[in-house]
C-alpha cells in the first residue's frame, strides 16, 4: 500500500465523527469495496449504501417480459449480455425461453450483435440494450454500422439510462456519493460539480484500494466543513470534459426520454431513446410490443435495496432461497449486484 493510501486508511479507520452515509453509485465499486476488504475497515460512523448503479439490477421486470415476448411470440433472435439471461421476468426468464426453443445469443459487445445480424439476414435480431453512459456509445455505434450496411433485421430493445436524474432522485438517501468512475470518464464532471449548488456532495473515484480509500478519506475530510463539496479523486482517467467524441456520437443518434428504474419508478429524462430518424432500429416501434405486466417476485426486495432503504441481509430470501445459483431477483443475478456482492464477500451486517 503506498503512502497516500496508508494516510487515507488512517483517516478512514480513525473516524469517529458524526455519522456519514455514503452511497456507492457503481456496482463495481460495491464489489471492489467488499473484495478488497475495505468495508471491514470502516468505523461505526460510516455507513455504505449500495445505490442504483448496476445496469442489470435497475432494469425493470417489464423489460424482461418485453424481451420474452419478442423471443417467444415474434421468434426474434435475442442478443444480450450474459447477466440478463437469468434475470426473472414476471413468469420466467430468457434461459427458460431458450429451453422452449427461443434463440437467445450471449454477446460481449453491441457490435457482436450487429455482426450476428449481418451474418444471419434471415433472422430478425434484437440486442437488449441496457446500461449507462458507458455502454450507450457502443449501442449507437452498432446502429450506425447497421444503418451504413443497410441492415433491416437489426434493432435495439432500449433501457439505456443516464445518471444525473438518479443522483437527484437519490439525494436524500445519503450524505455523499461515490460517483461512478467509468460514467464520469464519458460524461465528465460538470453534473456532479453543478450538484454542489443543490447541496449534493460526492467524489468520483476509481477502483483500486488506494483510489477507494482516498475517496472515502476525502469525503470524511471535506464533510467536516459542513458545506457541500465535489472532488475528482480519479484524475488519471476522468477529465472534466469527459469524452466529447462519445458524447457527440450519442447525441447524434439518441435523445433523452422518461425511463423506469426498478425500485425508483419512472424518472423524467433519465433514459435514452433513438432519434425518430433511427426509429426503424427501435424494437418497440418495429414490433409494436404490447405493454407488459412486469410483476417482480413480491418477496424480493431488490427495489428497496436499490433505493438504499435496506441491505441484502434484510431480505428474508437472501442466502437461503436466493443465491447466485438460484437467483430470485436481479440484484443476485448480476455480477455487479448488491445481493451478489454481499453473498460473495459477506460484510458489516
Ligand atoms: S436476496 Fe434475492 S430475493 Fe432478496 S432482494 Fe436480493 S435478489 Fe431479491
Amino acid at each position: 500500500m503506498n503512502e497516500q493510501a496508508q494516510k487515507a486508511r488512517a483517516i478512514v479507520t480513525g473516524y469517529h465523527g458524526r455519522p456519514l452515509r455514503i452511497m456507492e453509485v457503481c456496482g463495481t465499486h460495491t464489489h471492489e469495496i467488499f473484495r478488497q476488504g475495505i468495508r471491514s475497515l470502516l468505523p461505526e460512523a460510516i455507513t455504505l449504501i449500495s445505490g442504483p448503479g448496476c445496469p442489470v439490477c435497475v432494469t425493470p421486470t417489464a423489460y424482461i417480459d418485453e424481451a420474452l415476448w419478442l423471443a417467444l411470440e415474434q421468434h426474434v433472435t435475442i442478443c444480450t449480455f450474459g447477466d440478463l439471461v437469468r434475470v426473472p421476468g414476471t413468469s420466467e426468464n430468457l434461459a427458460d425461453a431458450r429451453s422452449k426453443g427461443a434463440k437467445v445469443q450471449v454477446v460481449y459487445t453491441q457490435l457482436d450483435a450487429e455482426a450476428y445480424a449481418a451474418e444471419h439476414p434471415d433472422e430478425q435480431v434484437t440486442f437488449l440494450s441496457v446500461g449507462f453512459e458507458t455502454t450507450t456509445p457502443g449501442a449507437c455505434l452498432a446502429v450506425k454500422r447497421a444503418a451504413a450496411a443497410g441492415l433491416t433485421n437489426f434493432s435495439l430493445l432500449m433501457a439505456n439510462k443516464t445518471m444525473p436524474a438518479a443522483y437527484l432522485a437519490m439525494a436524500d438517501s445519503c450524505d455523499a456519493y461515490l460517483y461512478p468512475g467509468h460514467v464520469c470518464a464519458i460524461a465528465g464532471t460538470s453534473v456532479p460539480e453543478s450538484l454542489v449548488k443543490k447541496g449534493i456532495s460526492g467524489v468520483v473515484t476509481g477502483f483500486t484500494a488506494s483510489e477507494l480509500l482516498t475517496a472515502l478519506a476525502t469525503i470524511i475530510t471535506k464533510a467536516q466543513s459542513g458545506h457541500p463539496f465535489f472532488a475528482n479523486c480519479y484524475p488519471r482517467v476522468v477529465r472534466p470534459e469527459g469524452s466529447p467524441a462519445a458524447q457527440k456520437l450519442v447525441a447524434s443518434l439518441m435523445q433523452p426520454c422518461d425511463c423506469e428504474w426498478r425500485g425508483l419508478g419512472v424518472i423524467p429524462a433519465s433514459g435514452m431513446e433513438l432519434r425518430p430518424e433511427y426509429a426503424t432500429y427501435d424494437a418497440r416501434q418495429k414490433f409494436r410490443i404490447p405493454p407488459q405486466q412486469g410483476r417482480p417476485n413480491p418477496a424480493c426486495r431488490c427495489g428497496d435495496i436499490l433505493r438504499g432503504a435496506c441491505t441484502p441481509p434484510d431480505c428474508p430470501l437472501f442466502g437461503k432461497v436466493c443465491t447466485p445459483e438460484t437467483p430470485v431477483g436481479a440484484c443476485m443475478v448480476s455480477h455487479e449486484g448488491a445481493c451478489s456482492a454481499w453473498f460473495q464477500y459477506g460484510g458489516k451486517f
